[in-house]
């Protein structure tokens, strides 16, 4: 326990970052629509989705991605982890006939909460190119 306390606080000490909603999601201060969850990846619906199913896959410890452009060599792990949720998500809820993955990057991504997250987009037909 001692060590998980330190590596924590050397994961917030890198991380820049302001809080965000995500992370009082994460607390569980707030409510939210869980769909998936495990030690290191949240899933949960979004509040204003833009299609039948629309869910953020996010890292339970930002430790300093605020977004997809922020991440170093130490982030592969969750990197992957997180695409790897999404997969198991998108099984969850049945997109057996495809969907689509989302990670917005910075104002001209049009991100607008800087926790890194994945949305997961499916349940009716999708256009390309996206807008
Ligand atoms: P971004 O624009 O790629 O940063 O995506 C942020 C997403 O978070 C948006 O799709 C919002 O609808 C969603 N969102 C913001 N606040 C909440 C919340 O409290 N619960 C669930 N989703 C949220």
């Amino acid at each position: 326990p001692g060590e998980e306390v330190a590596a924590q606080a050397a994961s917030l000490f890198k991380d820049s970052g302001s809080p965000t909603i995500f992370d009082k999601i994460i607390a569980k201060v707030i409510p939210s629509k869980i769909v998936y969850e495990d030690d290191k990846v949240l899933a949960f619906r979004d509040l204003n989705p833009q299609a039948p199913t629309h869910i953020l896959i996010i890292p339970k410890h930002r430790d300093g991605l605020t977004q997809l452009s922020k991440a170093e060599e130490r982030h592969k792990e969750i990197l992957g982890e997180l695409l790897y949720a999404s997969t198991v998500v998108a099984k969850k809820e049945k997109l057996d006939d495809g969907y689509r993955i989302v990670i917005n990057d910075g104002p001209q991504g049009c991100q607008s909460v800087y926790h890194l997250h994945i949305h997961l987009v499916g349940g009716r037909q999708m256009k390309w190119p996206p807008g």
